[in-house]
């Protein structure tokens, strides 16, 4: 039996076709329109793409926002057009196959406990660690979603008492600190405070500090640029911070790092899992998770959609 598992993010739409071993057997993609009905067009026009080619039993999709715990409603999805959206069915009522809705990082973190880096684990959480922080939570194997589906939401847990102002509307938020987009945030603040130490980064910014990204940071960090290194060894301590935080409240087995900034893992996840250890209560008298980095990169959403759309059509949900 295939599926197809289709990622919604805000700059483009990635389905794919895939088998019962997590195996992505063919792709399609186009990019995120703006309006409501102009996404579910884009979203049934790749899945259509992929029908015409392959036999298809059911569809997931893996969205970037709050999803009902119908597993077909769009609550609310800060990039994207949906708000009460009633999507799975829209969709399904066009490709005529079931359609089943997870949020990104829940169908992610299934992914990478079926395929991947936290197989078998009893207690997985994921942090998919980007613009922001995306958290997946899964017991026994099954996601937890909480009574009306938002969480895990650790990305907005304060961790820094009137801290860095947040789009959600509060301040000090987890992902202000440990993000991309917290990289360059720390990078800009350090340069503004001293002057001419930085080389490579100075440079980049070119006397305009927005132009700094989190992408820009970790090359610079890679190239042993010290405001840089600095800045990854802020983001390492506010993730171990984070990490003792979550430890305490769920105990996980494996803490499983994904996202864009996984991909510097060796600049900062040594020193994270250090202050993790520290900052835990009971540390040295406890199992410490074991944190490891993502396996199934970008495609981890649209897998373990593609894999819950599977135990949907076979009644295990
Ligand atoms: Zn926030």
């Amino acid at each position: 039996m295939l599926t197809v598992g289709v990622d919604v993010g805000g700059t483009s739409v990635r389905a794919g076709v895939v088998d019962r071993r997590g195996t992505i057997l063919d792709t399609a993609r186009v990019g995120t329109p703006s309006g409501a009905d102009a996404l579910n067009d884009a979203i049934v026009s790749v899945i259509s793409s992929l029908t015409a080619r392959h036999t298809i039993s059911a569809v997931g999709l893996a969205v970037a926002g709050f999803v009902a715990t119908d597993l077909k409603t769009v609550m609310f999805a800060p990039h994207l057009a949906w708000r009460k959206a009633a999507v799975a069915e829209r969709i399904s009522r066009k490709i005529d196959l079931p359609v089943v809705l997870e949020h990104d990082a829940n169908a992610a973190a299934l992914a990478e406990f079926r395929y991947g880096a936290a197989r078998g684990a009893k207690v997985v959480t994921l942090i998919a660690i980007g613009t922001g922080i995306g958290a997946g939570l899964l017991l026994d194997g099954k996601i937890f979603r909480g009574a009306y589906g938002v969480a895990p939401e650790l990305g907005h847990l304060r961790i820094v008492p009137n801290g860095r102002p947040c789009s959600c509307g509060k301040s000090g938020c987890w992902e202000r600190y440990c993000s991309g987009t917290a990289l360059s945030a720390t990078a800009i603040e350090l340069l503004a405070g001293h002057p001419g130490q930085s080389t490579v980064l100075a440079r980049e910014a070119a006397g305009d500090a927005r132009s700094i990204t989190g992408r820009k940071v970790a090359g610079a960090a890679r190239d042993g640029d010290p405001v840089a290194l600095r800045a990854m060894a802020e983001l390492a301590r506010w993730l171990g911070e984070g990490l003792a935080l979550v430890a305490d409240i769920y105990d996980p087995e494996v803490i499983v790092i994904a996202g864009g900034v996984s991909e510097s893992a060796p600049l900062f996840l040594d020193d994270a899992r250090e202050i993790y250890r520290d900052a835990m209560t009971g540390a040295g008298y406890r199992p410490l998770a074991r944190i490891r980095t993502a396996q199934l990169g970008d495609d981890a959403g649209l897998v373990g959609a593609a894999a819950l759309a599977r135990d949907v059509v076979n009644g295990h949900h």
